[in-house]
């Protein structure tokens, strides 16, 4: 609470009373605290792989190393220094999202289309894993959306269904239309979230188990980014997920 106060004068200069401003500055506080973690962690997110990369560069340039050390050291700076691009990447697409002046490039396109040339890929990520991905898409579904924004959700969801099921599990994919509403489905079979994470995995850089999103490549940007696309299409999602059971994103996405 700040408050602001003035003296109201009479005719003969006298004061007859004051004015008092009060402002609630509670929302501003929390804004800016929200400002400064956000500044600490993106600080510390980049910092981790910097440190690697510098550690590891100047023990290759020691040269006290055996040949299979050097490589096993080469392949760790081209991971992080990927990681640091990766991030980088997801920085500037929040910030893209988050610019007054941006704009959606809305279209009217093929539900059914437009995962078809995003399939290949996510197949491909799956059948490396060992899962199995399966896809329902109503063949009539039309879809009013910014189709690159849209497949980017798709493919976030898909791969964090990936990173998070364990070899053996089963993922599937389905859209329908569904009261107005265009409803995305990404289901798992894999190790779940916790009741009390559920609403925190979408603010940034929050992850349930911090090693494991590492190892898996996420920069803990992902679902953030994925909640920012789906308000911007006026649109709405919902997550439930159970610990050893599964997790299942619905995303719905209003008709034209
Ligand atoms: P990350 O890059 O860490 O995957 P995200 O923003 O995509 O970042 O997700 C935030 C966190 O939510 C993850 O670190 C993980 O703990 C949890 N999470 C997201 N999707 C799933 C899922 N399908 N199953 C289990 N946990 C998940």
């Amino acid at each position: 609470m700040e408050v602001i106060a003035a003296p109201v004068f009479n005719e003969h200069n006298m004061i007859k009373g004051a004015v008092l401003v009060i402002y609630d500055i509670t929302e501003l506080k929390r804004l800016e605290k929200m400002r400064k973690d956000f500044v600490a962690n993106v600080s510390h997110e980049l910092r981790t792989p910097i440190t690697s990369i510098r550690g590891f560069a100047e023990t290759l340039k020691e040269k006290q190393h055996d040949e299979q050390a050097a490589e096993e050291f080469i392949e760790i700076i081209y991971k992080e220094s990927h990681r640091l691009q990766l991030l980088i990447e997801d920085l500037l697409e929040l910030s893209r999202l988050e610019r007054e002046d941006f704009q959606l490039e809305k279209e009217r396109f093929n539900a059914k289309q437009m995962i078809d040339e995003v399939l290949p890929q996510l197949e491909q990520k799956a059948a490396k894993k060992d899962l199995d991905f399966t896809t329902s898409i109503s063949p009539d579904t039309d879809v009013y959306a910014d189709s690159d924004k849209l497949k980017q959700v798709i493919i976030n969801l898909v791969d964090n269904a990936i990173n998070y099921t364990p070899s053996g599990g089963n993922i599937h994919l389905s859209i329908n239309e569904e009261n107005e509403r265009v409803h995305i489905l990404i289901e798992d079979t894999g190790i779940g979230i916790e009741q009390k994470a559920t609403s925190r995995v979408f603010e940034r850089f929050y992850r349930v188990d911090k090693d494991r999103s590492r190892n898996t490549g996420g920069t803990g940007l992902g679902l953030a980014i994925v909640k920012h696309i789906v308000e911007v299409h006026q649109g709405e999602i919902v997550l439930e997920s159970e610990v050893d059971k599964g997790t299942a994103v619905h995303v719905y996405i209003p008709k034209p």
